[in-house]
């Protein structure tokens, strides 16, 4: 078994193994790639320390991004590169950071901190695979394996329980019996770890192939950490957007559940626009106040959003109206408040007018051309609008 390793992560390693050091291409990166899938980073450990990698990689860019855990950050070509000294962690007193690092020469316990088999294997074209706990074997029978003691690694760090089950959705993996009957007794850990980590991880965990059936065989345990109201199994029909599927499995409570993961405003709002969406209108007009109301983009997601959990038609039709390219917004009008100052209408009234001519337009009576919108306005606007829904 080979691996085909990005070109200039081989420099590095290269580099650092010609100023005698160790060096392999670690975790995430080697996993993906004797999977096909694709590499996102890839990621570097070394026997060198953080000094000694600076003297050895002269001449490359690098930033100093986590000199304490032994990290330093190569930039070369438009990629990022984190190079990390070999490392051993003890005493989780917290269940969650390690109280000590410590920097080693030898990469097998490097690889022994590292949370599941497949995620602990190391390659270097020189010296081949790393593989101490069988990662490959496992790799092959799709198991997530805690490495070492299930119990007494997710003790040590609980966010290893989500990510476990990340990693099953994600890679549509089976949890290996031990490690899933560790990651259920133990999952009341998980109140321990950052709202930001939980949320980091239940964002993968929700958007992977298999998490419909990960959700769902591990309901109690992604339950102690976000409260799953809504429906756990329509969820996956939904693009794999955390905004869409946290929506549907959170339902009505999603943007304060989110919120007090600390999500972004933008994912809290989304997704409690979506869990809160009514029916949509069925008729032209009453799609066109929609996009005009909502906004394209927003118009766009709800009726996705709608069409897939509840069969309503009418995303062909915003998606069409959309594509058409009418006006949808005041901005958008071919008129605006000097042309209608110019006209004799002052204060308010120009605001209320030019919401008249947006209506007028969206009913397909008057075209959004300027002498058409002039004169409409000019009509003193009897154009009987109906403002209901604002
Ligand atoms: P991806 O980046 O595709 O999400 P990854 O495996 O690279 O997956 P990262 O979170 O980037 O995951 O972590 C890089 C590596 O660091 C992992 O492959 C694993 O070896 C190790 N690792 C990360 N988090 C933990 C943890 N909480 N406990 C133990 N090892 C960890
Ligand atoms: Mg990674």
């Amino acid at each position: 078994m080979q691996i085909k390793l990005n070109k200039n992560a081989i420099k590095l390693i290269s580099r650092l193994e010609a100023n005698g050091f160790s060096a392999y291409a670690v975790g995430g990166c080697v996993r993906d790639s004797l999977l096909g899938r694709e590499v996102s980073d890839t990621d570097i450990a070394t026997s060198a320390t953080p000094a000694e990698m600076k003297k050895a990689l002269s001449g490359v860019k690098l930033i100093e991004t986590g000199i304490k855990h032994g990290t330093v950050t190569a930039l070369l070509g438009k990629k990022t590169y984190e190079i990390t000294s070999y490392r051993v962690e003890s005493g989780y007193s917290d269940s969650r950071h390690p109280d000590h690092v410590a920097f080693v020469r030898d990469i097998i316990p490097d690889l022994a901190r590292r949370d599941f088999t497949v995620n602990a294997m190391a390659y270097s074209p020189a010296r081949g695979f790393c593989d101490p706990f069988g990662g490959r074997e496992d790799l092959k029978a799709r198991v997530i394996r805690a490495v070492g003691d299930p119990r007494a690694r997710f003790t040590e760090d609980a966010l290893r329980i989500l990510r476990a089950l990340r990693f099953a959705s994600v890679l549509g993996f089976e949890i290996e019996k031990n490690t899933s009957d560790a990651l259920s007794e133990l999952a009341p850990n998980l109140k321990n770890v950052s709202a930001e980590r939980i949320l980091a991880e239940t964002e993968k965990l929700v958007c992977g192939n298999a998490a419909e059936t990960v959700v769902n065989a591990y309901k109690d345990v992604v339950c102690t950490v976000v409260p799953l109201r809504g429906d756990t199994h329509a969820f996956a029909q939904l693009p794999p957007l955390p905004e869409y599927r946290l929506a549907c499995l959170l339902g009505a409570g999603a943007g304060d559940a989110l919120r007090a993961l600390r999500s972004s405003a933008k994912l809290a709002r989304a997704a409690e626009m979506l869990a809160g969406s009514v029916p949509l209108p069925r008729d032209t007009v009453g799609k066109k106040r929609f996009i005009a109301k909502e906004g394209r983009e927003d118009a766009a997601r709800i009726a996705l959003y709608r069409r897939t959990l509840y069969g309503e038609d009418a995303e062909r039709g915003i998606e069409g109206l959309i594509a058409a390219g009418g006006c949808f917004s005041l901005a958008e009008l071919d008129i605006g408040g000097d042309d209608l100052a110019r006209l004799g209408y002052t204060g308010a009234e120009v605001g209320r007018v030019l919401r008249e001519l947006l209506d007028s337009v969206l009913r397909g009576e008057t075209e959004n051309e300027k002498s058409a919108l002039c004169a409409a306005a000019l009509k003193s606007i009897k154009i009987g609008v109906d403002n209901s829904e604002e």
